[in-house]
């Protein structure tokens, strides 16, 4: 997104919430050279009581997690970058909103980013669901990647580090380019390791298979779902899965806080299931948005107000 949502969007970056415009960054940072920075992907979502952000410790904590895995120093506490994201949301009087902490090194010459300043951002505007709402609907159409997830280096391959995700952004690239909605990536060995920017579920006879953190990036949409299918008496397993198990899949779907719980009903041309969102995706969809608006009134604790 180039241009500001609206004429006084504001942006949260180092402690000063700053017009749109002037949240700039060097050319010489270190981030964007050499991909080292990390960042995190919410939600605010509209409800009775306002607006208020859907898991924002565990974002905020993951987001500490993946600067630990770069040897980032990060000048905030967890606390102090929940009221950055709080803030970010509220000074652009947001009601839902998608929410961007980015935490990058600057200025500096060489690969060492020892002794470089750590900045951190703060972006928030409303954003559509990533997958389209007739995405929602209908299903997407999948193609599997050439593109190869690495289970070597964990967890920096799995962290939410800015350099990892330039093959997110070639495989979502190529798909789009071959008329196809998302990219699904394999590992080396040819099991599933998740989409470009989601986790991959499957149903097989009535019971959820996602591969396992190791594979994939250990997601927040797809803990939620883990749970929402515990309450919902579903049975949901870890498990090495492969491109011909999802082809075979009575049900498959992504998760991911941009994509929510998008259906797929196509892998490379191929039908899934009935070719069309299946029942217990449609279940689980309705239990995700319900309890992301608190309006099923559980897990209190994952909503926090913006105020
Ligand atoms: N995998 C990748 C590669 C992602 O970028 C994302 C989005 N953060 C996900 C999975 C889903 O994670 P979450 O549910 O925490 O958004």
């Amino acid at each position: 997104m180039s241009a500001p949502p609206h004429a006084d969007a504001r942006i949260w970056m180092d402690g000063r919430l700053l017009p749109w415009a002037d949240a700039q960054v060097h050319v010489l940072a270190h981030s964007l050279h050499y991909g080292s920075g990390v960042f995190e992907g919410l939600r605010a979502y509209a409800g009775a009581a306002g607006p208020a952000l859907f898991r924002l410790r565990d974002h905020t904590e993951r987001l500490l997690a993946s600067a630990a895995c770069v040897g980032m120093d990060v000048p905030y506490d967890a606390a102090a970058l929940d009221r950055a994201c709080i803030e970010a949301v509220r000074a652009n009087r947001l009601g839902s909103a998608y929410v961007r902490p980015i935490c990058f090194f600057g200025n500096g010459f060489g690969l060492s980013a020892e002794g470089l300043r750590v900045h951190v951002a703060v972006a928030a505007w409303e954003w559509a669901s990533y997958l389209g709402a007739e995405g929602l609907e209908r299903g997407i159409r999948v193609q599997t990647s050439d593109i190869v997830r690495d289970r070597v280096n964990r967890p920096l391959n799995h962290s939410k580090i800015c350099g990892n995700y330039i093959y997110s952004t070639v495989a979502t690239a190529r798909a789009k380019a071959a008329g196809y909605d998302e990219a699904l990536l394999l590992e080396r060995d040819g099991r599933v390791s998740e989409g470009s920017g989601e986790n991959l579920f499957l149903v097989r006879g009535g019971a959820l298979a996602t591969p396992a953190p190791g594979s994939a990036l250990d997601g927040i949409t797809r803990r939620t779902v883990l749970e929402l299918a515990r309450e919902e008496g579903l049975a949901a397993a870890e498990a090495r899965l492969t491109r011909a198990d999802v082809l075979a899949a009575d049900e498959a779907f992504f998760t991911g806080t941009a994509a929510e719980v998008t259906p797929i009903r196509e892998l490379d041309g191929a039908a899934i299931g009935g070719g069309r969102r299946g029942p217990v995706t449609a279940r689980l969809q309705r239990r995700y948005q319900d309890l992301v608006a608190g309006r099923c009134g559980t897990h209190p604790e994952w909503r926090t107000p913006v105020g």
